[in-house]
């Protein structure tokens, strides 16, 4: 069975953003309301009033101090250089109002396509069945054949239509490795409203969380090995001591969202937030 572990975890390990590559599109393209992860109202295509004119922001290193803990949450995967760099070759936005609006209306696809492309790549590492690694592998291909594409066709593109067969192939990998064919009612806690939740300690291996409410749940030295994480909201869950190191799906944001220490286990692909003790 051809699994190439080693390489798509490079693929998603390299999924990084690069933002002194980018033109600051997510502090200009996103459309953002006031909140307690953001100070001010920030309509989409309008720039933040912290962005400087080198793209940098004035207030990086004090974001969650001032009332913009979002900005800290917030990863693109790379999807904004992309943009910046071979979508729009290097012009940037401040060239034209024309240029600019197509610009900010391309990032936030290129957004959602790298996000499916870094699901695609995690799930290829895993030890799934043949039939379905040739369809992950050919999925991963055709999105980022598309990645490629010029400003036009990215603008043309149909998201959801693209979305549905990607979902259907993490899913199937997700049962396929968390189950090992043995399936079980119980592993079943998808959309679960844990908010606030004490779960200190619990073992939870290889439950379905996809979609789950775990907003300031307690999962502190908890065992989420082989969770499928996808769509779960971590806001403020106290990840402190938690082994996270098999979790299927996780992503920066979820992590950045979240609580956590020295001693909370990741996966390779995901770095320690700053703001973690
Ligand atoms: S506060 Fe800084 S990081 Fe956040 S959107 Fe504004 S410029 Fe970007």
């Amino acid at each position: 069975m051809p699994h190439h572990t080693s390489m798509s975890i490079k693929i998603r390990e390299s999924l990084q953003a690069d933002c002194q590559s980018c033109f600051g599109l997510c502090c200009t393209a996103l459309n953002i309301v006031a909140s307690s992860d953001f100070a001010v109202n920030k309509p989409a295509g309008k720039p933040c009033p912290n962005l400087q004119e080198d793209y940098r922001c004035r207030i990086h290193n004090k974001l969650r101090d001032t009332g913009f803990k979002g900005c800290t949450v917030f990863d693109c995967l790379g999807a904004g250089q992309h943009v910046s760099q071979i979508t729009f070759k290097g012009q940037d936005w401040r060239q034209s109002q024309e240029h600019a609006d197509r610009m900010f209306q391309v990032f936030p696809i290129m957004e959602q396509l790298y996000e499916m492309i870094a699901y695609l790549a995690e799930a290829l590492s895993y030890k799934v069945n043949n039939t379905l690694y040739k369809q992950l592998l050919t999925q991963l291909e055709q999105l980022q054949q598309i990645t490629e594409c010029d400003a036009d066709a990215l603008l043309a593109l149909d998201i959801i239509t693209i979305r549905m067969p990607v979902n259907t192939l993490l899913l199937k990998t997700s049962e396929q490795i968390r189950l090992k064919g043995k399936p079980s009612k119980k592993l079943n806690q998808r959309g679960a409203d844990w908010m606030g939740k004490n779960l200190q300690g619990k073992d939870l291996r290889a439950i379905d969380l996809r979609g789950s409410y775990l907003i300031a749940a307690n999962l502190q030295h908890a065992d989420l090995r082989e969770v499928d994480f996808i769509g779960a909201d971590l806001r403020d869950a106290n990840l402190c001591g938690a082994d996270l190191s098999t979790s299927m799906f996780l992503t920066q944001m979820q992590i950045n969202a979240a609580q956590g220490d020295h001693s909370t286990k990741l996966p390779s692909y995901l770095k320690r937030p700053a703001h973690w003790h």
